[in-house]
């Protein structure tokens, strides 16, 4: 009962030499495509979720952009594409999800880049709001749950004669 054919003995050897070198393999190359983020063409943006890891945090921010006083509506799935950016909307209401598997401080400039979009526009003058107060920081600032932001372009163009307020 014990005496075991040796052929059959070393293939089941080698099964495990070999599982244990893919297993090895598989550990080293997800870190590297979290890193690099993963084949998203969003350079500068927020990294792709990899399945299978578990999510280290999990906010919402709320963004509003006015453009001479009018909404500018922030699309629906903002940041999924060829994969789920860490950084992501679901809907149109400007609700960014902070969804990631690391403990990085995103920020609303990563949220811009995955986005695709620049922050500062051409011809425009730029100012934010914070929770209601004014704030300096545009893409610096650090993405927290439950935050307010604001972002306002005003035209520069032709400032003078636009609506004589
Ligand atoms: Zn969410």
């Amino acid at each position: 009962m014990i005496n075991q054919n040796p052929t059959k003995g070393n293939s089941t050897t080698w099964a495990i030499v070999i599982t244990v070198a893919v297993v090895l393999a598989g550990l080293f190359m997800i870190p590297r495509l979290n890193r690099s983020g993963g084949g998203g063409s969003t350079a500068g943006g927020a990294p792709c979720l990899v399945a299978g890891l578990p999510m280290a945090q999990h906010i919402h921010s709320h963004l509003r952009i006015l453009v001479d006083g009018k909404e500018e509506t922030i699309p629906a799935n903002v940041g999924i594409n060829s994969c789920e950016h860490a950084l992501h909307t679901h809907d149109a209401t400007g609700e960014i999800h902070v969804e990631a598997q690391d403990l990085h401080a995103y920020t609303l400039g990563e949220f811009f880049a995955t986005w695709g979009k620049p922050l500062a526009r051409e011809g425009y003058e730029m100012t934010m709001t914070v929770g209601g107060a004014p704030s300096t920081e545009l893409g610096a600032l650090q993405l927290k749950d439950k935050q307010e932001i604001m972002v306002q372009y005003k035209h520069t163009g032709n400032a003078n004669n636009a609506n004589g307020k």
